[in-house]
């Protein structure tokens, strides 16, 4: 009856809806024109200003604001003193940088697999993955879900490891009615445009530990300090030191102004993904050849993204064939995402097939429907609707 847009038949959409995007109004513009117009550019008063926003937000003491979430992750790690030959314990299951961080200090990612519920790392299979030489564990709030952060906890005083959250998905979701953010040693959110507020590029990491916030903005500005109380010599008004090797990793104050008027809708963007997320649960429930994401008890997520999982037995096709099908549709799905070993470059280090078979199965089957707070009501049943005609299409 209804043709397939891939066979030929008219697509769900005339106009294709992105997976996730910014959403950038005047007041946002504004701000970052009146930066334009100011003394300055780079480290300028919007960067202490946003800094103590996201702190006081997620309830952390400190926070310390770096040119994108991957430079946050890397300054996270030295923070930590991962150093060569450290292992550090990951999810695969996540963007590249979480692990490529460890690599930068010279550590080993060790990868733990995922719970097949909720997609984050599986709790009981972390302590198998501790050896002499683990220093710290990156556990990645998937999707907005928080982890258990108290289980992680308990396993990470018991052997003495740092825990260094990747928050990129989940600034604004919740753990135990409290904002993500404050439990980890650190945590590191990340400001790209589909992530939940934006300032471009753009990272952050929070903590509630002096000696690592002095260490990240260490980091940040090539291992150099201006205070002459740290110095082993003083030559005069003009003199600094290198003490650390650092790198130029500052976000500017232009990208903090806009994040710093982001940040005033962001509940408002968190209750939009919520809203949209409930629409999604509850049409797509009914689709019995898909799984819709489960949440635990402890999280209120913030919904970063949105992953079904396809029942592969159910249907006559692969998640290929359901994923260009719905392209054609003009719905803009995506995967989220490759097991992170899985990737050539850590294949080549010596990582193989089979390690995680849970991640490996999962992304076997996961898509990632479109996901953004500017999402209209039609966009919405644009979405579960080519999801429908595609689903029905080639079902057995
Ligand atoms: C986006 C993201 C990052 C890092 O983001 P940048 O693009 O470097 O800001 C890290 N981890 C995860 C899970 C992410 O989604």
């Amino acid at each position: 009856m209804f043709d397939l847009a891939i066979n030929g038949g008219r697509p769900i959409r005339e106009s294709y809806l992105a997976y996730g995007k910014q959403w950038i109004d005047d007041n946002d513009i504004k701000a970052v024109i009146d930066v334009l117009k100011s003394d300055y550019l780079t480290t300028g008063p919007y960067v202490r200003k946003f800094e103590q926003c996201i702190a006081d937000y997620v309830g952390a003491k400190y926070a310390v604001a770096l040119c994108n979430g991957t430079a946050a992750l890397h300054a996270a790690c030295f923070a930590a003193e991962i150093e060569k030959d450290d292992e550090v314990i990951v999810s695969p299951m996540t963007f590249a940088a979480s692990a490529n961080c460890v690599l930068y200090c010279g550590g080993k990612p060790v990868f733990c697999d995922i719970d097949p519920k909720t997609y984050n790392i599986d709790i009981n299979q972390i302590e198998a993955k501790i050896s002499n030489r683990t220093k710290a564990i990156i556990p990645v709030d998937f999707s907005g879900q928080s982890v258990d952060m108290d289980g992680i906890r308990k396993i990470a005083d018991k052997y003495g490891l740092v825990i260094i959250e990747d928050g990129a998905h989940a600034l604004g979701s919740e753990y135990k009615g409290e904002k993500v953010g404050n439990k980890a040693d650190m945590t590191e959110f990340s400001f790209h445009p589909v992530k939940p507020v934006t300032t471009g590029e753009g990272g952050i990491v929070t903590t509630n530990n002096e000696v690592y916030y002095k260490r990240l903005e260490l980091f940040r500005t090539h291992g150099i300090i201006r205070n002459r109380n740290q110095m082993s010599d003083y030559q005069g008004p003009w003199y600094y030191e290198q003490l650390e090797l650092g790198y130029n990793y500052r976000l500017t104050d232009i990208e903090c102004a806009l994040g710093y008027s982001q940040m005033s809708r962001i509940e408002e963007f968190i209750a939009r993904r919520r809203n949209i997320v409930k629409i999604y649960n509850e049409e797509i429930e009914n689709i019995s050849q898909v799984i819709i994401p489960y949440e635990e008890g402890f999280s209120n997520s913030g919904w970063h993204i949105y992953i079904i999982k396809l029942k592969l037995n159910e249907l006559k096709v692969g998640r290929r064939e359901i994923f260009e099908a719905l392209q054609a549709e003009n719905i803009g799905v995506n995967v989220h995402y490759m097991p992170v070993y899985l990737h050539p470059y850590y294949k080549k280090l010596g990582y193989e097939k089979g390690i995680c078979p849970q991640s490996e199965s999962l992304y076997e089957s996961m898509i990632t429907l479109p996901l953004f707070p500017k999402m209209g009501e039609q966009d919405i049943y644009d979405v579960v609707n080519a999801l429908k005609k595609v689903i029905k299409h080639y079902s057995k």
